[in-house]
């Protein structure tokens, strides 16, 4: 199971779909991505292999942002409507997940009680959340914070709001994710091996932290909003 994301100035199609290629040994059984243009989010999926979702994607969509996803399945069946990315109910978030996490039944009957889900995953409560923050806060990166924070359990987390082009939202937890550094773009991944064709110079991404990556800019903070600063290193492994 693996995560990619890319933010910058080339097609974002085929940066998602080389990477998930390349994180194919990690085993998965469902993958999909999310690309964002100024139409909205546009959303992939498939059961089965990225040959398959690589078929199913419609390649005149353009798109300069997105995310994408391999499923190991630990809650919910290996099918379309539990594979990543996951919306939530309103559409404007969508969200890929590695991981499990290990408080969602509580979260649910706290927070999303009336929320009807579309999918049996543990996965879809963390943007379901995000959403009801946002409710309060009419602010995601502070609503994604808010969100995060109630997590227990381990993951990986990348997420776009369709009203943003601008922005990935990322969060880690026990489970890896690096973010890839470039000129004009910057990327995600849960393994370099994913966007060593982008880049070689990454950022270590700790646990409890959430990144907001841009174009132009990557700050890491603490679940507080409090800035890090993290110094690059360089891959030496060839692409
Ligand atoms: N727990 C999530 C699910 O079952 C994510 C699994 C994964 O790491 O791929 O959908």
């Amino acid at each position: 199971c693996g995560i990619v994301g890319y933010i910058g100035q080339n097609d974002t199609k085929e940066v998602l779909l080389n990477g998930l290629e390349k994180l194919e040994y990690r085993g998965y059984d469902s993958a999909g991505i999310a690309i964002e243009n100024e139409q909205g989010v546009n959303l992939f999926k498939v059961k089965g292999r990225i040959a398959a979702l690589r078929e199913k994607v419609d390649h005149s969509v353009s798109s300069t942002m997105g995310i994408g996803h391999t499923r190991w399945a630990t809650h919910g069946a290996p099918n379309e409507d539990n594979a990543h990315p996951h919306q939530s109910a309103s559409g404007k978030f969508t969200i890929v997940h590695n991981g499990v996490i290990e408080n969602y039944v509580d979260i649910r009957k706290e927070y999303l009680a009336d929320v009807t889900l579309k999918s049996d995953t543990d996965t879809e409560i963390v943007v379901q959340l995000v959403e009801k923050m946002y409710e309060e806060t009419q602010d995601t990166a502070q609503a994604f914070r808010k969100a995060v924070s109630l997590l227990t359990g381990s993951y990986a987390l990348a997420m776009i709001d369709a009203d943003d082009k601008e922005t990935i939202y990322v969060a880690k937890n026990k489970s890896p994710l690096l973010v890839g550094i470039g000129e004009g773009f910057n990327v995600v991944a849960s393994d370099a091996m994913a966007t060593l064709r982008e880049t070689d110079t990454y950022k270590e991404i700790r646990d409890k932290e959430i990144v907001i990556v841009r174009r132009d800019s990557v700050e890491i903070q603490l679940l507080d909003g409090t800035k890090v600063e993290r110094d690059t290193f360089k891959t030496e492994i060839d692409a």
